[in-house]
C-alpha cells in the first residue's frame, strides 16, 4: 500500500508550527482511538497513520529529512517503518502517551498518564530500548552501498532461558495479579466521560507468569549485556545526517520482551580531494599557465578511480567542465549525478630571473591581453549551465 503524505495525514500545511501539529494529531487519534473504536481495523490503520506522521513531523531533523526526500529519506531500506509495515500499537502508545499526558490538561488520564495503557495485543515482558549508533561512511562506499559490519555493545536474549528469565519451566507460575491474563482493567474518568482501559498487569510486566526462581545466567532480567556484530545494509546515495533504522535490531526487551530498533546515524568521512555537492561531485583542478595555453591531457580522481581528460588549448580559469554520470546516486530514485570539474589556472608565486625574463617578454605579446568576448561565458552563465 502506498504512503499517503505525512501532512496530508494529519491535515496540515508544510509550515504548521509544533502546536498545530499536536492539535492535528490529537483530533486524530481521539477519534480513531482503538477504545472508542474497538475491533475496527480501519481507525486502528488510520490511527497508526496519524501517530507515525506526527512521530515524524514532531522531529525536527526527522521532518527535514522529510522534506528533502519523502517517505525513501525515513530509512526504508534498512527497515524503517515502510520495512516494517508502520508502528505497533504498542510503539504509539509507550511514546506518544505524552502528548495527551500534559498534566492537568484536559487529557489526563487518557492514555493511562503515558505510559502503555489501552495496548490490545498481550505482550511479553517490557520492550527493549533503541539503540542508536553512528557509521562513518568513505564517498567511494556511499557511491555504491556497502555493508558494514560492526561490533555493537547490547542487551541480548539470554541464551540460557531464551529470555524467559526462569531458572526453568517449573521456576514460574500464573500471575496472582492478573490470573495469567497479563493485563488489567481500568477505569478512568475523562473529559469524554468514564472509559475502560486495559494497562498492562505490573507485576509480571504482561507475560502472566511469575518467575519463582530465577535463570542464574541473567538473574531474571531475560538479557545479558555484550558485544553482537550486526551487519547493516547501506543502501547507495545517503548523506550526512541521515538516520537509517533496523527494527528490532536494538537492546533486546527485559524477560523476553520485543527488542528496540537500532538507530544508524550516517557521517560522510571528507575525501582528499573531491567534494560532495548533493548528488554532484566537485573537483578542483589547478593548471599550469602553459598547460592552460597549449592543452594538455592529464588525469584526474573521481569516486570510481582516475579518468583521462582532455584540457584544449586556451582553457580559461574558472571553466566547468562537465563529466556525466561520475557522481553519486539518489537514495530515493534512478541516474546518478556528475562530477564537475572548476578548472583554475596556477600563477607561480615565485620566479627564477630566467622565468621573469620570458614573462617580461610576453606580458607585451598581442595574444597576451585580455580580450573576453561573447565566447566566453559570464560566472552567472556557468552556474545557469550547472543548475539548470
Ligand atoms: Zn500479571
Ligand atoms: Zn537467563
Amino acid at each position: 500500500m502506498a504512503k499517503r503524505d505525512y501532512y496530508e495525514v494529519l491535515g496540515v500545511s508544510k509550515s504548521a508550527d509544533e502546536k498545530e501539529l499536536k492539535k492535528a494529531y490529537r483530533k486524530l487519534a481521539i477519534k480513531y482511538h482503538p477504545d472508542k473504536n474497538p475491533d475496527n481495523k480501519e481507525a486502528e490503520d488510520k490511527f497508526k497513520e496519524a501517530a507515525e506522521a506526527y512521530e515524524v513531523l514532531s522531529d525536527p531533523q526527522k521532518k527535514a529529512q522529510y522534506d528533502r526526500f519523502g517517505h525513501a529519506g525515513m530509512g526504508q531500506q534498512a527497515g524503517g517503518f515502510g520495512g516494517r509495515g508502520g508502528m505497533t500499537m504498542d510503539d504509539i502508545f509507550s511514546q506518544f502517551g505524552d502528548v495527551f499526558g500534559d498534566r492537568g490538561g484536559p487529557f489526563e488520564g487518557f492514555f493511562g498518564g503515558g505510559g502503555r495503557a489501552g495496548g490490545r495485543t498481550r505482550q511479553r515482558g517490557e520492550k527493549g530500548k533503541s539503540l542508536r549508533i553512528k557509521v562513518e561512511l568513505t564517498l567511494e562506499e556511499i557511491a555504491t552501498g556497502v555493508t558494514k559490519k560492526i561490533k555493537v555493545k547490547k542487551y541480548n536474549r539470554c541464551e540460557t532461558c531464551n529470555g524467559s528469565g526462569a531458572k526453568d519451566k517449573n521456576s514460574t507460575q500464573t500471575c496472582n495479579t492478573c490470573r495469567g491474563q497479563g493485563a488489567v482493567r481500568q477505569v478512568r474518568s475523562t473529559f469524554l466521560g468514564q472509559m475502560q482501559t486495559t494497562v498492562v498487569c505490573p507485576t509480571c510486566n504482561g507475560s502472566g507468569q511469575e518467575i519463582t526462581a530465577k535463570c542464574g545466567t541473567c538473574k531474571g532480567d531475560g538479557r545479558t549485556y555484550g558485544d553482537e556484530l550486526i551487519e547493516i545494509e547501506i543502501p547507495a546515495g545517503v548523506q550526512e545526517g541521515m538516520q537509517l533504522s533496523m527494527a528490532g535490531r536494538g537492546n533486546a526487551g527485559k524477560q523476553g520482551g520485543p527488542a528496540g530498533d537500532l538507530l544508524i546515524h550516517v557521517e560522510e568521512i571528507p575525501h582528499e580531494t573531491l567534494q560532495r555537492d548533493g548528488q554532484n561531485v566537485i573537483y578542483d583542478l589547478y593548471l599550469n599557465i602553459a598547460d592552460a595555453a597549449l592543452g594538455t591531457n592529464l588525469e584526474v580522481p573521481t569516486i570510481d578511480g582516475r579518468v583521462k581528460i582532455k584540457i584544449p588549448e586556451g582553457t580559461q580559469a574558472g571553466k566547468i567542465l562537465r563529466l556525466k554520470g561520475k557522481g553519486l546516486p539518489s537514495v530515493q530514485s534512478y541516474g546518478k549525478g556528475d562530477q564537475l570539474i572548476h578548472v583554475n589556472v596556477w600563477t607561480p608565486k615565485k620566479l627564477t630571473s630566467e622565468e621573469r625574463k620570458m614573462l617580461e617578454k610576453l606580458r607585451d605579446s598581442e595574444n597576451f591581453q585580455p580580450q573576453p568576448g561573447k565566447s566566453e561565458k559570464s560566472f552567472f552563465e556557468k552556474m545557469r549551465d550547472i543548475f539548470a
